[in-house]
């Protein structure tokens, strides 16, 4: 069982938390559990250290400087400085802050804005809204292997353009982009450059000085820390305009009382996922390509969408085709197993992955896809587990399919 693997009995007990039945766990692109140490690290911060870090008691001044302490170690992994580390209530607050808080700030230079056509939702929609409140954005695609050309971005660059918008590593596809590339453009054309890392921070290593990165955003429940806790690089000299009014957190940038524990366990996440982070990198690797092996070699008719090497260790994303991703999810999920498809279900009408079809994908393609991300404590009996069950539920989706036998 999942919890019993990674938590022992005493933290559970202590947590108040049940042991509970749950799947093989493939989805650790959407999200991952909190590591036992980051857990111990946040809970006296929700009981004994409770107290508000803006007290000047005791109790707060504590809090005030676990906070700090906090900033210093994420501003010494990502390579900058502490004061340009603020903490967010998550990645997508911290992509809305950057590129709205951007836009209103740089309107008087221009009104222009590259991005690219398969960012994460939190960095697409705010483009779609801007474009509403007046602004221009220019959505570059990626290639076929899902790799945004650097030039392509340099081309769309006009004399409005007052902000450059790539994500690091796409969150279905698992490709990472030619970041410090575009950083170096960005900076030549001295137009701002953030860059959404949610999927990449504690995964690959990023130093945001050496890749001319302006602003970042991260998410801590993608690297084993929890949910609700964000942060944004913002580099010295770069003003977004304040994102959230109130009081004076953060700088007076981003108000509202700080979510200490939060915070505290970002920190302790993304500091072990640091640590021999490019051993753990190779050996989720192997084991991805290994999954891909396995599933090429045994099932017809498939395809893994995106570039093979330049991607996340431990993304796969398969398109098989003559089914349906959702069933196949479905029965997965009657197997015991977790994982993901490229197709966004709603209200009813399957709307097929705009990621897949920026790639180009045919629809009836990209309706066939599965997302498959593995983290460090997937096991390659998992894996042969997927493998077997995939076999047999591909084949039976297959064999209800009218096109199969066309
Ligand atoms: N950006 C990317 C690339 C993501 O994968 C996600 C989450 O899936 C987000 C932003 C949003 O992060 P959060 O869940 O912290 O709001």
């Amino acid at each position: 069982m999942y919890t019993k693997k990674v938590y022992n009995i005493s933290i559970l007990k202590k947590t108040g938390m049940k042991r509970m039945k749950k799947p093989i766990y493939f989805d650790h692109a959407a999200t991952t559990y909190v590591k036992p140490e980051v857990l111990a690290k946040m809970l006296p911060y929700f009981t004994t250290n409770f107290g508000n870090p803006s007290g000047i008691y005791q109790v707060g001044r504590e809090n005030r400087q676990a906070i700090e302490d906090a900033r210093e170690q994420v501003a010494g992994i990502l390579g900058c400085s502490n004061r340009e580390i603020y903490f967010t209530g998550s990645g997508t607050e911290a992509d809305n802050w950057a590129i709205r808080g951007t836009a209103f700030a740089m309107q008087k230079k221009g009104n222009h804005i590259i991005t690219t056509a398969f960012e994460h939702h939190a960095v697409l929609h705010t483009c779609q809204q801007l474009e509403k409140e007046g602004f221009e954005v220019t959505y570059i695609k990626p290639d076929a292997e899902g790799i945004i050309s650097a030039q392509d971005i340099e081309k769309a660059i006009t004399d409005k353009t007052i902000l450059i918008t790539v994500m690091f590593a796409n969150n279905e596809i698992g490709t990472i982009q030619p970041i410090a590339e575009i950083g170096k453009i960005a900076r030549a054309h001295n137009i701002l450059f953030h860059t959404d890392a949610v999927q990449a921070v504690g995964t690959i290593p990023i130093n945001v000085v050496e890749m001319n990165i302006d602003m970042l955003s991260l998410s801590a429940h993608k690297f084993y820390g929890p949910k609700g806790a964000g942060a944004i690089y913002i580099r010295k000299g770069v003003k977004p305009q304040v994102f959230i009014q109130g009081g004076a957190q953060e700088s007076s940038k981003r108000a509202g009382t700080e979510n200490v524990p939060g915070i505290v366990g970002l920190a302790e996440a993304l500091r072990l996922a640091n640590i021999d982070i490019e051993e753990r990198r190779l050996k989720i690797a192997e084991m991805r390509d290994y999954l891909i092996a396995q599933v090429m070699q045994k099932i017809p008719y498939t395809k893994v969408n995106g570039h093979l090497t330049k991607r996340l260790p431990g993304n796969v994303n398969f398109s098989f085709n003559f089914i349906e991703g959702e069933s196949l999810l479905l029965m997965l999920d009657l197997n015991g197993i977790a994982a993901s498809s490229g197709s966004a279900c709603t209200s009813g009408s399957l709307d097929p992955s705009h990621v897949l079809l920026s790639i180009g994908l045919p629809h009836e393609v990209a309706h066939g896809s599965l997302r498959v991300t593995l983290g460090e404590e997937n096991t390659y009996e998992e894996i042969d587990y997927l493998v077997e069950k995939l076999v047999m539920i591909v084949d039976r989706l297959r064999q209800m399919s009218p096109l199969y036998h066309e």
